[in-house]
């Protein structure tokens, strides 16, 4: 039974004696942290987690740019909280938290107390407006989903009203967009814009030259941080994508349609991004804790805070200026994940009475892109860092994300990750441009889906009797290598007798019919030789007519192919093994399964894997025709959704899906699309 209590302020609340772990924040920091503790806790009755955020989901704080001048779709950026505890051990609270009482160990909301044992605060940052008069009011942010929702719709509506505008002086507003800061962010978002703007233009018939994007900093120049090589060419991708970069300019003033630069320059825009720095979040303003420039939290190197060891904080949140350093650990993504490993190390040890850990970052560096097929990278470690632009830095920024994604939604989010960067993108806004983000219909493979299906059908058919009659009659597999011997008395052809391959491949057997003939003649020596390498002769005979001339094979494959046939389908005496029999109806059996679920439409994907497996196995045994090619290309193009096209498919994969998803491992391991 429970037993409850009333505290001071008249909350009643359950009494327990478990340990009781809070995080607020489902940041990059406090999610890590919370799956790091859920993974070690999670069969520990006497520990309970909760953490606590004010949004249902997470969002990828890294990617908002994408969504505000849509290379991606909204949900893109978020991830559902419940998706990512899925069937964990972990209590996962939408509340908004107002404040903290470190004496009386209580995390509280507007209408809720939480007790904790430990706390672990990751509340991340909001913008800092650096007491520029206007710019709270009349700038618009980047620092949440909302915000960048916010901005596609204004950038949206700025082109569309524009487009309708007759006065010169209200178009231009429309048309000028000005973006405060040259550092990663701003230079994130107004290479976005860049990029975006393009299609605006042609969807709303306006001319380029009309559109006005600036990036301003009081800084010398963009990304401040960078090796001058770095900043030259992001200046110049910058240029290219029309943006006038306005460096060593303060933000003096911002109204509701103008910037005031330096106290003198003042552009009239109705859109001003401010992107030139951070704070701690509202929470971290509200709590009475150490804190340090900007409201983070200052903590020692266990990264609990000075005055409450019981207080952790990740990410953002903390500041603490690791040893021989002389500035605070950067507000960074790498970060947030390194301080979570620390954070959670520490909280377990405290539970079992070990030892805690020092925080020491690493830093392996930045990536800025600059719209969705260029960017600049400095990466490597604190000792060498490598610069890199173009392709390979946007590739290094994917494949950072894919690390985080897997960490967090594994193959689910990396799934939708790249549908989302890269099969689904628009505009060729990717770093492999559109190449593989053709949405053509499904349609136009139906011919090819039924025709595929045909010939798999008719193979299978073809072969089943012979199976059905006499199971041990192999003829899919080529016999044994041991008469190798004979080939080297019955001439060159001859070998191929024992090998179809080197058959096809070799010079004098010019078409499968001088092969099938050699063999033939070549087979009556081999008779004398053994009577193994006759029957062999037979097979290849009846193997080669059925499917014509044999494609080559490299050696190593064929080696590979050889030592595994030898060890499951050859006895010692070269006959062959019953192993050899199940296999020769299992591939009957799949050409005719295969066949039919593409005639159908039904589980097309594994149907079209399937072809291509079996195309494969064929080409590899070296009994392969050139019209395998046929097999295995059509495999390739009917995988992606052909079977929804008149095939049971359209039916049967939503509901199959929609158990699927409700089954707990799938859920809990992310095993799923949506
Ligand atoms: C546009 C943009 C681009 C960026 N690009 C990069 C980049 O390329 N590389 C890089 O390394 N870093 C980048 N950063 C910085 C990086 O996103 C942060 O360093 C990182 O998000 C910090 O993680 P965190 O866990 O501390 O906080 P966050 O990820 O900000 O998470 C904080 C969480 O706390 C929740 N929260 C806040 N207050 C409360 C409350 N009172 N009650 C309950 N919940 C609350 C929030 O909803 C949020 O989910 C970028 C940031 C932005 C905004």
């Amino acid at each position: 039974m429970k037993q409850l209590t009333a505290d001071e302020q008249g909350w009643v609340r359950e009494v327990s004696d478990k340990k009781r772990i809070v995080l607020i924040g489902a940041g990059y920091g406090g999610i890590l942290t919370a799956k790091k503790l859920e993974r070690k806790l999670r069969k520990r009755s006497d520990v309970e987690l909760t953490i606590i955020d004010k949004r249902p989901y997470h969002t990828m704080l890294t990617e908002l740019h994408e969504v505000a001048a849509n290379r991606v779709p909204e949900d893109a950026i978020r991830i559902d909280l419940k998706k990512v505890f899925a069937h964990r051990n972990i209590n996962v609270v939408m509340d908004e938290v107002q404040n903290v009482d470190f004496d009386g160990k209580k995390v509280i909301s507007e209408k809720h107390t939480y007790d904790y044992d430990y706390l672990v605060l990751g509340t991340g940052s909001k913008p800092t407006f650096y007491g520029v008069e206007g710019a709270k009011e009349h700038t618009f942010k980047l620092w949440s989903y909302d915000d960048a929702v916010l901005l596609k719709e204004q950038i949206l509506k700025m082109f569309r009203l524009a487009s309708m505008e007759r006065n010169h002086y209200e178009r231009t507003k429309m048309l000028t967009f000005v973006v405060v800061g040259c550092g990663f962010t701003g230079v994130e978002m107004v290479g976005e814009l860049g990029e975006y703007k393009d299609e605006l233009c042609r969807d709303f018939n306006i001319p380029k030259e009309d559109v006005k994007i600036y990036v301003a900093d009081a800084l010398p120049s963009v990304l401040p941080n960078y090796p001058v090589k770095l900043i030259k060419k992001a200046e110049k991708r910058l240029h290219k994508l029309g943006v006038e970069i306005l460096t060593s300019m303060s933000v003096t003033e911002v109204t509701e349609h103008s910037v005031c630069l330096n106290g003198e320059r003042s552009i009239e825009t109705n859109t001003v991004i401010w992107a030139a720095g951070v704070e701690g979040s509202d929470l971290m303003e509200t709590v009475e804790i150490d804190k340090k420039a900007r409201n983070r939290v200052e903590t020692n190197d266990k990264l609990q805070a000075l005055d409450h060891d019981n207080v952790y904080v990740v990410g953002d949140n903390a500041y603490y200026i690791p040893k021989g350093h002389e500035r605070p650990i950067p507000q960074m993504v790498e970060n947030a994940e390194h301080s979570a490993s620390t954070v959670a190390h520490n909280i377990l040890a405290e539970l079992s009475g070990n030892d805690l850990k020092s925080y020491t970052p690493t830093f392996h560096g930045s990536m800025c892109c600059i719209g969705g097929k260029y960017g600049v990278a400095e990466v490597g470690t604190p000792k060498r860092m490598f610069a890199m632009s173009g392709f390979f830095a946007m590739f290094v920024k994917h494949l950072i994300n894919v690390v985080y994604f897997i960490q967090v939604a594994g193959f689910n989010k990396v799934w939708t990750y790249a549908m989302h960067e890269i099969f689904h993108i628009r505009e060729r806004r990717s770093l492999l441009g559109g190449h593989f983000a053709k949405a053509s219909p499904n349609f136009w493979l139906l011919p090819l889906r039924l025709f595929l299906g045909y010939k798999w059908l008719d193979q299978g058919l073809h072969k089943l009797p012979g199976v059905i009659a006499d199971p041990s009659k192999i003829f899919l597999i080529p016999a044994k290598a041991t008469a190798t011997s004979v080939t080297s008395s019955g001439g060159q052809v001859a070998g191929a007798v024992v090998d179809a391959t080197s058959a096809a491949t070799t010079a004098a057997a010019d078409t499968v019919v001088e092969v099938a003939v050699d063999v033939t003649s070549s087979a009556s020596q081999a008779v004398e030789a053994t009577a193994g390498a006759a029957q062999a002769a037979g097979e290849v005979v009846e193997a080669a007519s059925q499917w014509g001339q044999a494609l080559p094979v490299p050696e190593f494959i064929a080696d590979i192919v050889n030592w595994s046939m030898d060890l499951m389908f050859y006895t010692p005496e070269g006959g062959f093994t019953v192993m050899a029999e199940i296999f020769q109806a299992a591939m009957v059996i799949g050409e005719v399964i295969v066949g039919l679920c593409l005639l159908a439409g039904l589980f097309t994907a594994l149907a079209s894997l399937a072809s291509i497996v079996m195309g494969l196995m064929i080409w590899s045994s070296g009994m392969a025709p050139v019209e395998m090619l046929w097999y295995l290309a059509g495999g390739v193009a009917t995988i992606g959704g052909s079977g929804s096209v008149f095939g049971m498919d359209y039916y049967v994969l939503p509901v199959l899906k929609k158990y699927w998803k409700n089954i707990k491992f799938v859920k809990k391991y992310y095993l799923y699309t949506d």
